[in-house]
């Protein structure tokens, strides 16, 4: 009979689908593919509503997916990650001035975007808006702080006069005091293009790792543990609270995250593999079970899966997926 190791339902009615350890936005890994028959359909469509989207689209991670080939099937742009110029003294006052990233439909990036500008005395930066947010805009003192009449600091950025005059038209329908300006001159990144329009971009790339990026990373790592454990073992009370955090959004599980390398002993601040591939590991920790998930050699996000529990440390296993490949497996050795 089967259990959800989720909620735990036992309606076998329920269990029509399979759960892919490592989400299917991700790629797959031929016929060795890992996943579960052990999630009931109604947690599989709500983790793939709820999280395994916000961690495809919204992370920087997920946007990595777009360099990497794997494209998305709509066009919807990330809201939790930001892509911006460096401030650099080359790039002057364009400094900030937010880029579009990459094309979910292509992978090819977007350069500037056609924005808006106010200087916010109270915290004495610029604030942006995308040509979308001009319409929720409320421009009073208490929000940017007090200026005489018309002295508010106000610009438009765009890459193109068009782009120019898209913003400025919306700042009139929305009644925002715009003194109307020459535009700048081409920003300097556009003067420096090639011929075929390429320039080199040194960029910001600003994101933040939300709860719903957390459960869904907590998910794959609980999903792998189930992989390797078997469920018998994860429906254990020592694995609650992780259960609960991915599926309930109870307690946040105790992590962190870092630029560390993966794979310890073998990779170094200088030397990684290679860049296209997920790494996922389970081990015993310091009196602990813990988690550790990398994708695309960006950050090492760790969790505490079971507290004050521990596996057999025959089960300690480590996988690096590659989207097209069979999993790579691998066992800790105890070097003595
Ligand atoms: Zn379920």
């Amino acid at each position: 009979m089967k259990i959800c190791i989720y909620c735990k339902t036992v309606d076998q009615e329920k269990f029509k689908g399979v759960e892919h350890v490592m989400p299917q936005s991700f790629g797959t890994f031929g016929s060795e593919t890992p996943t579960l028959n052990c999630v009931c359909d109604e947690c599989n469509n709500y983790f793939g509503r709820e999280l395994d989207q916000a961690l495809a689209r919204d992370t920087l991670e997920g946007i990595t997916r777009y360099k990497k080939g794997i494209f998305s099937k709509e066009q919807r742009f990330p809201k939790n990650v930001k892509f911006e110029l460096e401030e650099t003294e080359e790039n002057g006052e364009y400094g900030g001035t937010m880029l579009g990233g990459y094309d979910p439909l292509t992978g090819k990036p977007i350069g500037v975007i056609p924005q808006f500008w106010i200087k916010n005395i109270k915290k004495n930066k610029w604030e942006k808006y995308r040509i979308n947010q001009i319409r929720e805009l409320e421009i009073s003192d208490e929000i940017y702080g007090s200026v005489g009449p018309g002295k508010r600091e106000m610009r438009i950025i765009g890459s193109s006069k068009n782009e120019y005059d898209d913003v400025l038209s919306e700042l009139k329908k929305y009644k925002i005091p715009y003194r109307e300006k020459e535009m700048l001159s081409p920003p300097p990144f556009i003067e420096k293009a090639d011929p075929t329009g390429k320039a080199e971009l040194r960029i910001n790339i600003i994101g933040n790792i939300n709860r719903k990026i957390k459960r869904a990373l907590v998910k794959i790592l609980f999903n792998f543990s189930t992989y390797i454990l078997g469920e018998q073992e994860t429906l254990k009370s020592a694995w609650d609270k992780a259960r609960n955090f991915v599926r309930n959004d109870e307690d946040t599980l105790s992590g962190r995250f870092s630029q560390e390398p993966f794979w310890d002993g073998q990779e170094t601040k200088h030397f990684r593999f290679e860049s296209n591939s997920y790494n996922i590991r389970i081990e015993n920790k310091n009196g602990n079970v813990i988690g550790i998930i990398q994708l695309y050699n960006l950050f090492t996000y760790e969790f505490f899966l079971a507290e004050n529990y521990f596996i057999p440390p025959e089960k300690e296993t480590a996988y690096r997926l590659t989207p097209g490949k069979k999993p790579c497996k691998g066992i800790k050795m105890k070097i003595s």
